[in-house]
């Protein structure tokens, strides 16, 4: 049984993953991984569309692991967001499976050393395209669908995020093909069984002060969302990640809907504590993890329709938008004639219906 991380633990988990490392070995002993059948796989939570199938994953016994110090803890809840991570190691040549092995043995060895009970992480990606199970029991609970083990990952999310750790630095240039093929397939098998929108993917920069995954992995996010909806055959709209530190007109556009919601964040424009707390007392209320961070599940319950005869913040968030493209409104919150035809002109100009309506497609035109 195993002891909940300590504060002080779960502050090094969540430094310790954002700039160190973490290694996906793959390979050694080479047994063939032969992916179970998605039909046995009790629990699931197929999105609907298309059935993903497990990606080949070694586990920890595979790699060669060594046991946990301490039996790790299962949770009998579902994670509602994958994390993804950089190992910020070297960006080696080397793609082989046995590289991905000693990868993993590596990882576990550092979080090790860092006082931590096993791995931090739940999977690892090799700069290969090999998938490794990190923390031990990962693999089983995500085949179960229901259960999560508890990771060393992401401080004050790890009860509710899946992290993957990708192996290299990825400031400065992209992951391999091959790592961003497995991660897809890797995202797509893990939303589908624990029910994630693929739209639910972040890095840990998100939730973290940190630099991982590095700028040029972050920026691959929203594609990484967008195929791995493909992958489950789904549609989504990936909306821009909003939070902490943020300012500008994105910014505006979110307080405004969050006191069109019943919240009262000021609409200045900086993303600051009053602000988060609004969007956590915001995400309660309609039943999603309060983590003070606008991404799509939250934007998608965020706005709200807005026409010609309504008044309020959420047409105020309207009128500001359209001013940054020279609309020259009254910010006055009623959606009178002038309003509908900047409107209508907006539309136009992104190739929307033009209805002067704002549903959710002008919505995501305007902030984007
Ligand atoms: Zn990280």
């Amino acid at each position: 049984m195993n002891t909940p991380l300590n504060r002080r633990q779960l502050l090094r988990a969540g430094l310790g993953l954002g700039g160190t490392l973490l290694l996906a070995s793959c390979g050694l002993n080479a047994q063939t991984l032969t992916p179970p059948d998605p039909a046995n796989t009790p629990g699931a939570a197929p999105l609907q569309g298309l059935a993903v199938g497990m990606p080949a994953i070694a586990g920890t016994a595979t790699w060669q692991a060594q046991a946990a110090k301490e039996a790790v803890t299962v949770l009998a809840t579902r994670p509602t967001r994958i994390i993804v991570h950089h190992t910020d190691s070297a960006n080696t040549t080397d793609l082989s499976q046995a590289r991905a092995f000693a990868l993993a043995r590596d990882i576990q060895q550092w979080h090790f050393a860092n006082g931590w009970i096993d791995s931090g992480q739940q999977f690892t990606i090799s700069r290969g395209g090999y998938v490794l199970e990190g923390r031990h029991r990962s693999l089983e609970a995500a085949q179960s669908g229901t259960l999560h083990v508890r990771g060393a990952q992401c401080e004050g999310f790890n009860d509710v995020s899946v992290g993957i750790e990708n192996e290299g630095q990825y400031m400065s240039s992209a992951p391999p093909g091959a790592q961003y093929s497995a991660l897809v397939g890797l995202c797509a098998w893990l939303c589908q069984q624990y029910g994630i929108p693929a739209t639910e993917l972040y890095g840990h920069r998100d939730f973290v002060n940190t630099s991982c995954p590095g700028d040029v992995l972050y920026a691959k996010l929203p594609q990484l969302r967008r195929d791995v909806a493909a992958r489950l055959g789904v549609t989504v709209r990936v909306w821009p990640t909003t939070r902490s530190g943020m300012t500008g007109e994105r910014v505006k556009t979110a307080q405004y809907l969050l006191r069109a919601r019943g919240q009262t964040p000021g609409a200045d424009g900086a993303y600051g504590s009053g602000t988060a707390s609004a969007v956590s007392a915001f995400e309660t209320g309609v039943n999603l993890t309060p983590d003070g961070v606008v991404g799509s599940a939250v934007w998608e319950r965020l706005v709200l329709t807005v026409r010609r005869g309504d008044a309020g913040e959420a047409v105020k968030a309207v009128q500001s938008q359209l001013n940054t493209r020279g609309a020259g409104l009254t910010v006055d919150g009623a959606f009178g004639p002038g309003t509908e035809t900047a409107v209508r002109n907006f539309q136009s100009s992104r190739s929307l219906t033009a209805d002067g309506i704002v549903g959710p497609n002008t919505w995501l035109a305007l902030v984007t």
